[in-house]
């Protein structure tokens, strides 16, 4: 299932590219735009109840709360999302882009020598570059994904 989030969801739209799902974002798209989306058959999440009726029930879904967390939960639990581990951390939480496995010895200038020095698994976006590594905050995201869906 792929997602497009409106403007005033982008910490939504951070949680679920960290669960690994497609979800598009930018706090700067037209309603024209947004809606758009849902003809390449994206699930649109918005907290905007006007713009409900002018697709298709399937391609919407209401965000009532403002908690990005519980907002989360009521996606999982209203689309009977099954978010897998193997899917976790594999996308920019950024851009969105796939992140691509890299040889250590390739992002020796890219990263800050301590990071360099302690870590020797790294992985780059391909789409803006940016580069993710195994450090504490995504020990944070994993636990704060457990203890919120059960996985
Ligand atoms: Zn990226």
């Amino acid at each position: 299932m792929k997602f497009s989030a409106d403007r005033m969801l982008g910490r939504l739209a951070r949680w679920l590219r960290l669960l690994g799902y497609d979800t598009l974002y930018s706090n700067a798209l037209a309603n024209d735009k947004f809606l758009a989306m849902a003809d390449e058959g994206r699930v649109l999440l918005s907290r905007n109840t006007s713009l409900a009726g002018k697709v298709k029930p399937d391609n919407f879904l209401f965000i009532k709360d403002n908690d990005p967390k519980v907002q989360l939960r009521q996606v999982v639990d209203l689309l009977g999302l099954r978010p897998d581990p193997d899917n976790f951390f594999t996308r920019c939480t950024l851009c969105n882009g796939p992140l691509e496995t890299v040889q250590r010895e390739d992002v020796c200038e890219s990263v800050p020598d301590y990071v360099w020095t302690v870590h020797d698994r790294f992985s780059r976006c391909r789409d803006c570059g940016k580069i993710y590594w195994p450090g504490s905050h995504l020990a944070r995201s994993r636990k704060e994904i457990r203890s919120l869906l059960g996985v």
